[in-house]
């Protein structure tokens, strides 16, 4: 039974289809500090679970080039620096859940739009409504 939260040993990426995968190659991201960007990380993640925003991760594999800052010395030199920072405002938009991208393009239809009603019905402003509207978005 292990707990990756309490686990300080091992940083594992949030996205759940690359969690198995060996992190030794790539960077990892500590979650935003804004609250609204911590949301927004936890929805492209897809994650069925509750998780800490304060205790996540995010690896380089979800963030295309312009997500960076740019270093501008690497660039004229031509070397990959080792170690690089994400814009303030970094969104993850590479290898992530299949799923998120379809609900996004779906989210005109009839079907999101009753789902948003009852949602609103239940505006709890707690964690558990964003979950749940993971959960209706999907069918
Ligand atoms: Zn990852």
């Amino acid at each position: 039974m292990t707990n990756s939260y309490g686990n300080t040993s091992k940083i594992v990426c949030s996205v759940s289809i690359l969690s198995n995968k060996n992190i030794d190659f790539t960077l990892i991201f500590r979650f935003p500090k804004d609250p609204e960007l911590q949301n927004k990380w936890t929805l492209k993640c897809r994650r069925g679970d509750r998780m800490n925003p304060c205790l996540s991760y995010m690896c380089s594999e979800h963030f295309s080039d312009d997500a960076y800052v740019r270093d501008l010395k690497a660039e004229l030199l031509a070397y990959t620096p080792k170690c690089r920072k994400l814009k303030p405002d970094a969104m993850p938009t590479l290898n992530l859940p299949e799923d998120y991208a379809h609900s996004n393009v779906a989210s005109t239809s009839s079907s999101s739009r009753r789902s948003r009603m009852e949602l609103r019905k239940k505006k709890t402003g707690d964690y558990n409504y964003i979950m749940l509207s993971l959960i209706t978005n999907k069918y």
